[in-house]
């Protein structure tokens, strides 16, 4: 892989946010919606309005959740992927580029949707694990907490520093307030229009791409960074 206007190859990593950026839907936000009361509203405010920490946000909301595994698993497989995912992950394993989820959501999910869309052992995941509970409850364990930012439950921002260690440039992608630590961290930021991203990064003075799905940062990618194309 060359790039533009350098002689020696660099490395690249991609790592996504997935709520809202590689899934469609904020998948975190329905399970809850769909498996918990009300209350749930009031905790994201909480977590948004800075009251609570996005570890305390999940927390809260799994104690009010009740929901077994084959429910879990029932509502995980109605949920897409942004169609020009796979493509786009594709596209970068040609070129050598590891593409990496980060999420302040659950594991289960996650990898169960990677895994419906023939995705998941290309495309590792980072995640808080979620524990069953006989009969129906559910309970998050934060294994990158004490990594991290110590706000976040899992800290994109720790995960981009880890990236960074072994590659030049590290690419963010992302929609929301959970991003936030990432797109800090970032070499170059891709935030997506009409979210909560974009209006952090304006006013913290973070250069950002604004994109509305994968296909377009595939282009920017070809033109951009990558002169072969
Ligand atoms: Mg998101
Ligand atoms: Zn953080």
């Amino acid at each position: 892989m060359t790039y533009k206007g350098q002689e020696q190859p660099e490395t690249m990593k991609v790592i996504c946010d997935f709520d809202g950026t590689t899934a469609i839907n904020d998948v975190g936000n329905l399970l809850f919606r769909t498996f918990a009361d009300t209350r749930c509203y009031d905790i994201v405010q909480s977590w948004k309005d800075g009251r609570i920490n996005s570890k305390q946000c999940l927390q809260q909301e799994c104690s009010i959740a009740r929901v077994n595994r084959s429910q879990l698993q029932d509502f995980a497989d109605t949920q897409k992927l942004d169609p020009t995912f796979s493509e786009f992950v594709i596209f970068c394993q040609q070129l050598n580029i590891e593409v990496e989820i980060a999420s302040d959501g659950l594991d289960y999910y996650i990898n169960r949707i990677l895994d419906n869309h023939y995705l998941g052992n290309k495309v590792a995941a980072k995640a808080n694990a979620l524990i069953f509970e006989e009969p129906d409850c559910i309970r998050p364990e934060f294994p990158y907490f004490a990594k991290g930012c110590r706000q976040c439950g899992n800290c994109k921002g720790y995960h981009v520093n880890e990236a960074k260690k072994t590659h030049d440039k590290v690419v963010y992608i992302g929609d929301g307030m959970s991003d936030r630590c990432g797109a800090r961290a970032a070499d170059v930021v891709f935030a997506k229009r009409g979210r909560e991203l974009i209006d952090y990064c304006k006013e913290h003075d973070i250069a950002h791409r604004e994109y509305d799905d994968f296909s377009e940062i595939m282009h920017e990618f070809k033109t951009l960074y990558i002169s072969q194309f």
